[in-house]
């Protein structure tokens, strides 16, 4: 039985570490979440097969890594200090606040169980709400200092588009990858890591010609589709997509397709891909008006570098389109934990839960334990193995003997560690069978099958199935 509501989730995460509240101690902060020991791993698993897969796995790809902190001139010119907004509305009886288009998502201050405006309370009428964080930049708060921290990564992308092609002599079409936090002001963060204040994204920015980027756009949602499916394990069928109509597309958009994906909660967006058109790049360029190309923007008042491309085979500088596959880190933790989650009843009536993670997605992949914790020898050879294993830096491996095998074997199953490896007398040529010497039993999660393997074969063995 997969997971039928967020709660369960919740609690895995807690009990078993892969996330906590933040700043828990102090009755917490609204809206933001910290990765235990667990969760970043998983995390770190899901942005490495990311990255493998849309940087070292193609040919016109490049890497970036910008700054969270940025001019404010970006965040004018990008057009999100201006329509960066989401619609608020304020409760006159209970005082609370809320997204009006996102109402079934607040919950009335004054009757919990009630949404706003389902309840005697009377709304305001919605005035937008821009969602950027602020701050200020060095140690004297002047309107100098002011800054934004960057809602998405995009704009650190953009803004370094002619130093990538300067640096690396890249032609048209290619991309550029970023993996990095985000920051929005969440009117109501809710849901778990579903909606937060403080996010991490996984984006590309990918050029093209003027003209090439309706097929293309089509390519990236075809690709993404199939990352999440083949890498990352989710259920085609949990998957849909979602043609944004366009009253609801941003500034920037010329068409989006949101790719939804069906959590506890129902269906809901897990990435954007979005054709950005030349929106970007001609808002920050101010030689725009002199090229006579179409964006509208006045000349001087913005960035005095050229973000223009010279296309060589039509001897023409032009502004590239850009189509750009956006996804949540976290939104894909929570897709990747919602789609392994699993309470399945035995044959004697006991319910295991069993986290049913891609293994390369698994925190662990291998647990070693004793069958004795208090023989020497098998404890000694069980944390050889161990180090072993890990010693590779190709599989995070750990050593249990905090309980009775089968708890310890629940314990792993619960995590999603794909193996689990027993040490015993027979491991050490001192059981009944002395042919069972510097063998050891490998058991796997799903099947819960085991079976003896030689521990010189281990590594291998573990390797060509993670
Ligand atoms: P939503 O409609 O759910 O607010 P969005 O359309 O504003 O999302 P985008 O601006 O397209 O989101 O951002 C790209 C991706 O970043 C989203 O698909 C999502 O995975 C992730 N994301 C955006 N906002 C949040 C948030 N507040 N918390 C967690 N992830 C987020």
């Amino acid at each position: 039985m997969a997971a039928q509501n967020m709660d369960q989730l919740v609690s895995l995460c807690k009990r078993r570490g892969f996330i906590f509240g933040g700043s828990e101690i102090y009755g917490g902060l609204q809206g933001t979440f910290d990765y235990g020991p667990l969760g970043v791993e998983l995390k770190n698993n899901l942005k490495k097969l990311w990255w493998q897969h849309n940087v070292y796995e193609r040919d016109d790809m490049e890497g970036i890594d910008c700054a969270i902190l940025m001019n404010r001139r970006v965040w004018q010119y990008s057009g999100h200090e201006e329509t960066f907004v989401d619609p608020l509305v304020d409760c006159k009886t209970c005082k609370g606040r809320f997204r009006a288009d996102k109402l079934q998502d607040g919950t009335c201050l004054k009757h919990p169980k009630m949404h706003p405006g389902e309840c005697e309370g009377e709304l305001t009428e919605p005035r937008a709400f821009n969602m950027m964080f602020k701050t200020a930049v060095g140690p004297l708060a002047d309107p100098e200092s002011f800054a934004y921290l960057r809602p998405e990564t995009a704009q650190g992308i953009f803004v370094n588009f002619k130093n990538v092609v300067d640096s690396t002599n890249r032609k048209i079409p290619f991309g550029i990858a970023q993996i990095g936090k985000s920051f929005r002001n969440e009117i109501t963060p809710r849901n778990f890591i579903f909606r937060v204040r403080e996010f991490e994204q996984m984006e590309i920015e990918y050029f093209v010609r003027p003209g090439e980027d309706e097929a293309v756009h089509e390519q990236w949602i075809e690709d993404h589709v199939n990352f999440w499916v083949n890498e990352v394990g989710l259920k085609r069928e949990n998957l849909n997509l979602y043609e944004v109509p366009a009253a609801e597309l941003a500034h920037y958009s010329k068409r989006t397709v949101d790719l939804m994906y069906k959590f506890p909660i129902g269906w809901e967006e897990l990435e954007g891909i979005a054709n950005r058109t030349d929106y970007d790049l001609g808002s920050h360029s101010r030689e725009q008006s002199k090229l006579g190309l179409t964006a509208t923007v006045k000349e001087n008042e913005h960035s005095t570098e050229k973000l223009t491309y010279f296309d060589q085979p039509n001897n023409k500088h032009i502004v590239p389109y850009v189509i750009e596959p956006s996804a949540g880190v976290d939104r894909g933790v929570l897709a990747a934990l919602c789609e392994a989650y699993d309470e399945e009843t035995l044959e004697n009536g006991e319910v295991r839960t069993v986290l049913r993670l891609k293994p390369s997605l698994s925190p662990i992949k291998v647990a070693v334990l004793p069958l004795k914790k208090n023989a020497d020898e098998i404890v000694t050879l069980a944390k050889r193995i161990k180090n072993e294993l890990q010693a590779s830096g190709e599989m995070r491996s750990v050593y249990d003997d905090s309980a009775g095998i089968g708890k310890l074997y629940r314990r792993q199953d619960e995590i999603g560690t794909p193996f689990c490896v027993t040490v015993d007398f027979d491991s050490l040529g001192r059981g009944d069978d002395v042919s069972q010497k510097d063998t050891v039993t490998i058991r796997d999660r799903d099947t819960m099958q085991q079976h003896r393997i030689p521990i010189a074969e281990l590594a291998t063995y573990v390797r060509s199935r993670i």
